[in-house]
């Protein structure tokens, strides 16, 4: 059947400048990493991504190597782009990176200007674009010099792969070199792609200084902990959740320990005091970081998304409430 977009789709969601720019993220934007491989329901995916866009969700993030197989989420959204979305290219944002490895060889990995131009080049055939939105370097490369990457980023501006270049898991200082060399270049960074949930507050620690400073905005993924900042694990390992995923291998029992389960509990307690399930708090609070522009959430099925745009709807934290977690993630 013919898709088309809610025609109220622009009236519930929110839309704030990344740093000093003239772009608008929505509060939330939809990644997909997981549950748009070769192996996934594609009609799952489209109705995922049909459900997104209704809700005012305007960004999709993806990356080279996204699957599995490496690049199977970009040609799973390239057809349903062109079967959905082609008519509304021009309301959409849509995002690629290359970084981590993606074929053979010394050429499929890292951030030398031959990979990072060939792998925009795979993605755009990929996905049947013209040009991405933003084009990210996925993760620093200490082998490789900064100034070259940056270059790189900003010759795929200039001949129109990319309109803004962004930057995935940085630290602080690099990100900072990062922001210095891109400006000299004249393609400013627009955005810092880092992990940030409640027990992942690293960018606290001087990133979020650093972006503030040079008006440049971010985008933080794995709000929930791929789940684990959910009520789905408190009574064990549900069947339909990532953790039982047997082609699995990012989110391991390891990271469902008893002492990150009594703590998932006890922030359960607060959100449904809140009136919010735990995956609506997590997601606000991401949110309530001043310097957090847009939340890159993940979804496995369309009433997940549903359920995340309605965390929206309760954005505010008392004093008391922001100390009670401060205490339950210290313990
Ligand atoms: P999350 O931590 O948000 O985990 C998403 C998973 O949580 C879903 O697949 C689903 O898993 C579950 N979930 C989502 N919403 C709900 C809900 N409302 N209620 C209950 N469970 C829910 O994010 P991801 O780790 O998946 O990352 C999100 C995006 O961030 C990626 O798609 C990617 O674009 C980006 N990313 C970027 C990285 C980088 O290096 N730059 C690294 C990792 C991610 P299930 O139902 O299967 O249990």
């Amino acid at each position: 059947p013919l898709y088309v977009a809610a025609p109220e789709r622009y009236s519930k969601m929110t839309y704030s400048a990344c740093g000093r720019s003239g772009i608008r993220l929505p509060q939330l934007s939809l990644g997909l990493w997981q549950n748009f491989g070769a192996n996934d329901s594609q009609s799952n995916a489209r109705h995922m991504l049909n459900t997104a866009f209704d809700h005012g969700i305007t960004h999709f993030d993806l990356a080279n190597n996204y699957g599995p197989h490496y690049g199977a989420a970009e040609s799973c959204f390239g057809s349903i782009y062109q079967q959905d979305f082609k008519h509304y290219r021009d309301e959409l944002l849509i995002s690629s990176k290359a970084g981590y490895d993606m074929w053979p060889g010394p050429y499929g990995v890292g951030g030398s200007r031959k990979y990072l131009i060939s792998s925009c080049d795979q993605s755009l055939k990929r996905t049947g674009l013209d040009y991405f939105d933003i084009f990210y370097h996925h993760c620093m490369d200490p082998d490789t010099p900064l100034e070259e990457t940056m270059q790189a980023l900003d010759y795929i501006v200039r001949s129109g792969r990319a309109l803004y270049v962004g930057i995935s898991n940085y630290q602080p200082q690099q990100t900072q070199q990062a922001i210095e060399i891109l400006r000299q270049l004249g393609t400013p960074l627009l955005i810092h792609q880092p992990r940030y949930n409640l027990f992942d507050r690293w960018i606290e620690n001087g990133l979020t200084d650093v972006l503030k400073n040079e008006g440049v905005g971010s985008i933080v993924f794995s709000l929930l902990a791929q789940g684990v900042l959910t009520n789905k694990y408190l009574n064990g390992i549900p069947k339909n959740s990532r953790a039982a995923l047997e082609h699995q291998v990012y989110l391991a029992d390891k990271d469902l320990t008893p002492a990150k389960l009594s703590k998932v509990s006890a922030l359960n307690t607060l959100a449904e005091n809140r009136q919010q399930s735990l995956a609506q708090m997590a997601i606000a609070w991401t949110l309530h970081n001043e310097a957090v522009t847009s939340c890159l959430i993940g979804a496995s099925r369309p009433t997940q998304i549903v359920d995340s745009v309605n965390a929206l709807n309760n954005l505010h934290f008392t004093p008391q409430e922001i100390t009670t977690i401060n205490h339950i993630l210290k313990e």
